[in-house]
């Protein structure tokens, strides 16, 4: 007869240690066991502190959390499957039918998306306004307005929004002001400081940084907001991948040297695309023919991004030459990855645009956005001297 110790299917965990893992242990486990319904009780009831089915959580996902929660100066927030499972998650856990909330005009275009088609299919009103400009919401509240969503540099234009403005609003008329802090991060920008009372990030960009995984993360100030952002993230299965969370805490690690990093690069190619003939212009918070250069200079605390947006002369011809003269820069629409990458608003973000429309917002043909990496700075440069060249020839 075989003893229970061979025939049990499931072992009994870890073997003992009296030392401990230096690196976070990957949990893959879906359900977590507890020694008594008088146990489980005390976890439910937040007596105890447990797992119990990974959908409602799960240890990399708390480590995770709480890293990002740290950076934010807050404690609480989750993550999420995905940047727009937090974007979600924000409004859909806060808002109800009969609602009404003001979005920046140039949201992400996802976001976007939600605040025109979904959101209003559940009865919540929207409305959009331009961020830099704290009068433009002003005039955009209403009696049930009751959230206001924002980021800080609009993509791919990289405007800077009024924060001081928007904040002093929504506190002097208790609405709730909800920042997508994915571009700056919280190196360059603290929501929550800022009076913010909820973070979205993209974790999947600047913070995980090597686009490898796909996750959000969302916290409020408040715990009972926090509360039912978490609920309706559970009920509608936002979960992260533990493997996904895994990976993006060991992003994390380096996510100081890489933003440091990226934004010396970035300033330098954007003031190296401004001397090339056939640049029309480049957007660049930092430089000072920037339209919000000082309220950058305030806002981000000396601190730029890694963003930098430019115009070449020409159309689709020259965008497509520029495309593939830009050897080993993957031609790909993310940010924030530990290479450069480059992406095209006409042909991505921006294509249900019509081409008028798209002038109307400054984005021509010939218009990219480089997500800039951590290559060597003086290789980059000639990468895109390089592109520029070959665009200008056609
Ligand atoms: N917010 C911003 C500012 C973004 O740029 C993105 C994606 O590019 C998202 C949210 C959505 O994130 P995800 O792709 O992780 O869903």
């Amino acid at each position: 007869m075989r003893n229970s110790k061979e025939t049990l299917i499931r072992p009994v965990g870890m073997p003992d240690s009296l030392s401990r893992p230096i690196v976070t242990p990957l949990s893959t486990a879906v359900a977590f066991a507890s020694s008594t319904p008088d146990e489980l009780d005390a976890q439910y009831e937040g007596r105890a502190q447990g797992y119990t089915y990974a959908r409602e959580g799960h240890p990399n996902a708390t480590v995770l959390a709480q890293r990002i929660d740290a950076l934010e100066g807050i404690t609480g927030g989750i993550v999420t499957g995905s940047g727009m499972g937090a974007v979600t998650a924000a409004l859909m856990g806060t808002l109800s039918a009969g609602d009404h909330i003001i979005g920046g005009d140039q949201l992400y275009g996802r976001s976007l998306r939600l605040m025109k088609e979904d959101l209003p299919r559940f009865g919540i009103e929207t409305s959009l306004a331009d961020p830099t400009d704290a009068a433009a919401f002003e005039k955009a509240i209403k009696a049930n307005t009751k959230a206001v969503l924002v980021e800080v540099v609009s993509n791919p234009t990289l405007r800077v929004a009024d924060m001081d403005g928007i904040a002093r609003l929504c506190a002097d008329r208790g609405i709730l002001l909800i920042v997508d802090n994915t571009f700056t991060t919280p190196r360059a920008y603290k929501p929550f400081a800022q009076g913010a009372d909820i973070v979205i990030h993209s974790v999947t960009k600047l913070l995980a940084g090597h686009s490898d995984v796909t996750l959000g993360y969302v916290a409020a100030k408040d715990p009972a907001v926090q509360k039912k952002i978490y609920d309706f993230s559970v009920t509608t299965g936002m979960t992260a991948s533990p493997f996904d969370c895994w990976l993006a805490e060991r992003g994390l690690a380096t996510f100081d040297l890489r933003f440091e990093r990226a934004q010396s690069n970035a300033l330098a190619l954007a003031d190296h695309l401004a001397g090339l003939d056939g640049v029309k212009r480049v957007l660049y918070p930092n430089r000072a023919d920037h339209p919000d250069h000082q309220r950058a200079a305030t806002l981000l605390g000396g601190q730029g991004c890694n963003m930098v947006s430019f115009e070449v002369e020409g159309g689709r011809a020259a965008a497509n030459a520029l495309a593939r003269a830009a050897e080993g820069i993957a031609f790909a629409p993310t940010l924030g990855d530990v290479g450069t990458t480059l992406s095209h608003a006409a042909s991505s973000s921006h294509r249900a645009l019509t081409p008028d429309a798209r002038e109307a917002l400054g984005m021509s043909e010939g218009f990219f956005r480089v997500s800039v990496g951590l290559e060597d700075s003086a290789a980059l440069n000639q990468v895109f001297t390089q592109a520029v060249q070959a665009a200008t020839a056609v």
